[in-house]
C-alpha cells in the first residue's frame, strides 16, 4: 500500500476500507494497442464511489507505446 492510499483510506470509516480497496482493484487501466490492464490499486491510487469511463494518455509499461489507456470497472479480474 502507498502512502497516498494509507491517508485516503485514513479518511474513509474502517467499515468501508476494505469495500473501497477492492472497488479500487476492480478499476483497470488498459492499453488500447496491447490490451496489458493494470489495476488503478496496483498504480497506488484509489478509485470508490465512481462510474463511467476515461481515457488517458500514457506509456503503456508492456508494449512501450504512448497511446490511449482506457480506465473502466470489471467485475472480474
Ligand atoms: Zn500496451
Amino acid at each position: 500500500m502507498t502512502l497516498l492510499q494509507r491517508l485516503i483510506l485514513a479518511f474513509i470509516p474502517a467499515a468501508r476500507r476494505a469495500e473501497a480497496e477492492a472497488e479500487t482493484r476492480a478499476w483497470h487501466y488498459t492499453c488500447e494497442a496491447c490490451g496489458h490492464a493494470r489495476s488503478v490499486w496496483d498504480l497506488g491510487g484509489i478509485r470508490w464511489k465512481a462510474s463511467g469511463q476515461s481515457v488517458t494518455r500514457t506509456k503503456c509499461p508492456a508494449c512501450g507505446t504512448i497511446g490511449f489507456h482506457t480506465l473502466d470497472k470489471r467485475t472480474t479480474h
